[in-house]
């Protein structure tokens, strides 16, 4: 079935580009942001299986590492993470005559790729739904209304015309990325359609209940023991309909913090009745700062407010940024924070 009557962002031109680029392309290379998350590895190794059928060369080179729970996806033991395969990453790069870069807007969050994109010469191919996207690429494929990037692979192979070439492995990928990123098909960007190409990756042979527990019923006891203390920190702002969680590097040390382990915390503010914003920040003494977490429900933007104030972005109602301070300096900066949007958070 054809959608891009409807759901237009690629027209005509891009699609005729893409369809020349990779014509042309011998060494592709396919990068997603720092710290990956689901979406960003699905829709990477997605888009990689997509084109390995299409028998062009393709190498997904990750910025750092990424959460155990994601490494099931088929293609992980081809990725390269470029900070532990540097020499290898950079050979790929240097070689490299087309680079798609997915799930992020701006160079600024590849990390210690950054300077190696800014300086490339060749076609970028940007598949993205977040606010504010950088103007880099040959063609850009952006819509913030997406619900995933991982969706928009779905839908960048549907305008290729490809639809009838997605396997089990595409579909599985495709499939882990858009649940993560929609908080398991809840959140405000599912759409009808969402669901539609959800059912047509199940189709095409994602097994829904089987991804399902890679991805959250392989928790550790120690990350339920570090949820226990999360939760026990949660700070209640009802004035601001507002709460907090800290976490801090002992506590992060006292549950033997591997990464991935706090991914979905934030999200527990906003299960309390009444609350429409939620932050955690947790510290990360390697890098000497605090790493924030921000969701909000309705109209209040946390892109807004962490791009404003912490350095950061990402969406309408989930963003993240950081902060140089203490974890005392930053809570204080925050609450501090906070009057100017009660009438925001209290409508
Ligand atoms: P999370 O809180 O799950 O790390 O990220 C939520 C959203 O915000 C994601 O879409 C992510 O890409 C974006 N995000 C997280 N941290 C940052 C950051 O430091 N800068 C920007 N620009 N976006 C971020
Ligand atoms: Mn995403």
């Amino acid at each position: 079935m054809l959608y891009y009557c409807i759901f237009a962002p690629m027209n005509e031109a891009d699609i005729s580009t893409v369809r020349s680029l990779l014509s042309k392309a011998h060494n592709i290379v396919i990068v997603p942001h720092k710290n990956p998350d689901g979406d960003a590895i699905g829709a990477s190794l997605g888009l990689f299986h997509f084109l390995i059928l299409k028998e062009l060369k393709v190498k997904v080179i990750v910025p750092n590492d990424y959460p155990k729970f994601l490494k099931w996806m088929p293609g992980n033991d081809e990725i390269l993470n470029f900070e532990k395969e540097n020499a290898q990453a950079i050979a790929a790069l240097e070689k490299a005559d087309l680079i798609f870069t997915l799930d992020f807007n701006d160079f600024s969050r590849t990390g210690q790729l950054e300077p190696i994109l800014q300086n490339s010469s060749v076609d970028f191919v940007m598949i993205d739904h977040h606010q504010q996207p950088a103007d880099y690429a040959t063609v850009t494929y952006s819509d913030v209304a997406m619900s995933s990037t991982c969706e928009m692979v779905y839908n960048f192979i549907e305008y290729l015309g490809e639809n009838d070439t997605i396997s089990k492995d595409i579909a599985s990928c495709l499939y882990a990325g858009i649940m993560t990123d929609t908080g398991s098909f809840k959140f405000s960007s599912t759409t009808s359609r969402t669901h539609r190409v959800v059912a047509d990756l199940i189709d095409k042979g994602a097994d829904n209940m089987q991804i399902h527990q890679e991805v959250f019923d392989t928790n550790s006891a120690n990350r339920l023991h570090l949820l226990g203390i999360a939760l026990k920190n949660m700070v209640i702002l009802g004035q601001y309909n507002t709460a907090y969680i800290t976490l801090t590097q002992a506590e992060l040390d006292m549950q033997d913090f591997k990464k991935g382990d706090t991914e979905g915390f934030v999200n527990y503010g906003l299960t309390i009745e009444n609350i429409k914003f939620a932050a955690i920040f947790i510290e990360n003494k390697d890098e000497g700062i605090i790493k924030i977490s921000f969701r909000s429900t309705g109209d209040f933007s946390v892109n807004e407010f962490a791009r404003d104030h912490f350095n950061g972005g990402g969406h309408t109602n989930a963003a993240g940024g950081k902060s140089n301070s203490s974890m005392e300096g930053t809570v204080e900066k925050f609450i501090g924070l906070l009057p100017q949007y009660q009438k925001k958070l209290t409508v």
